[in-house]
């Protein structure tokens, strides 16, 4: 297949575009690396996939380019865009507006283009952060939305969006990934700051007390539910969640992190993110159901392969 993957120099991207070519397909990895909120992350991926057999570099702009010949693809899964909640407030907010939801609905309308030649299977990023916090029991797909910050409306928009683009004959699908981590984990999330103050012997900086929880999802198993959804026959218009089905509190997984770096858990509160869950919880028989897929990495297996990886990474640099 040729498969398009956007966001490519971003954290879930280029493990998304490695696996596509390490299952042989063509990949045409798409980034605009200027847009990135880690550039010197986005750099080292895009350089490592620059080495890869059947990947094609492709910089663009997804909010200002042509994507004419993007379209033309079996399948484009659509993951760039401007993570991240406490990022989306104030001046952040017009940037997640411009890389959320102008990107996608330019994107959506390249593939709709009779141009383009074929219709590709489209698979779009969203977040569990549409549905607000979880109450008694795990969020379901059909809940309604209950964004809380200008990040989580603009994936609720991105979700009509790509709603609109079904009813006017384009196969997508949308999948909902809860927090993802693993190695190349975005610097601005939470176990990687957590990883890297423990290993300067500075306190871990936690957003609020530690007792929120999260359904904390390995980036492998993120990968492998992407690759199943681009592939499988989803009926268009299916929405997925991609999680973890076991929350885990933040002060269990950094207990965890401690016990794996060989430290006592030291932490610094401050005040909770405006627009945070205070929990998030993914009900998966629907994954299950559609593509064979649940997550499959625990925290213990997990946390351990992201420490190795902030270890790798600091041997290499020094
Ligand atoms: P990331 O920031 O690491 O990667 C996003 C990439 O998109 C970056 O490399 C950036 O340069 C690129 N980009 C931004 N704007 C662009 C534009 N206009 N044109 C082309 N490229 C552009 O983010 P990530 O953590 O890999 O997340 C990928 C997707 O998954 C995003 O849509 C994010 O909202 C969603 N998501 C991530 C998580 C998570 O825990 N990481 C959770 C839920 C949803």
């Amino acid at each position: 297949m040729r498969v398009v993957v956007t966001g490519a120099a971003g954290f879930i991207g280029g493990h998304v575009a490695e696996a596509f070519a390490g299952a042989g397909h063509e990949v045409l990895a798409v980034d605009a690396l200027h847009r990135s909120a880690a550039p010197e992350a986005a750099r080292l991926t895009w350089a490592a996939l620059a080495d890869r057999a059947g990947v094609t570099l492709v910089e663009a702009d997804l909010a200002a380019d042509d994507l004419t010949k993007l379209a033309d693809a079996d399948v484009v899964v659509h993951l760039a865009g401007r993570p991240g909640v406490r990022s989306s407030w104030g001046a952040g907010e017009a940037a997640t507006e411009r890389d959320n939801v102008t990107a996608t609905q330019r994107l959506l309308a390249a593939c709709l283009d009779p141009a383009a030649g074929r219709r590709p299977r489209v698979v779009v990023a969203s977040s569990s952060s549409v549905y607000g916090s979880a109450g008694d029991r795990p969020h379901r797909e059909d809940d309604p939305p209950r964004p809380a910050s200008p990040y989580a409306r603009s994936k609720v928009a991105v979700e009509h969006l790509v709603a609109r683009a079904v009813r006017e004959g384009l196969p997508a699908v949308t999948l909902r990934y809860f927090s993802v981590y693993g190695p190349r984990q975005r610097p601005d999330m939470a176990f990687h700051r957590f990883v890297e103050a423990a290993r300067h012997g500075r306190p871990l900086p936690v957003f609020g007390d530690g007792r929120q929880s999260r359904a904390f999802t390995h980036v492998a198993d993120v990968t492998a539910a992407t690759l199943a959804a681009a592939t499988a026959d989803l009926p268009p218009g299916t929405v997925l969640n991609v999680g973890h089905s076991e929350p885990v509190t933040v002060r269990d997984a950094i207990d965890l992190l401690a016990g794996l770096l060989g430290v006592r858990p030291r932490v610094r509160e401050y005040a909770p993110a405006a627009g945070d869950a205070t929990r998030t919880w993914a009900d998966t028989a629907r994954a299950e159901r559609l593509l064979g897929w649940s997550a499959r990495i625990g925290p213990a297996e997990g946390l351990a392969d992201q420490v190795r990886w902030h270890r790798e990474r600091t041997e290499r640099a020094g």
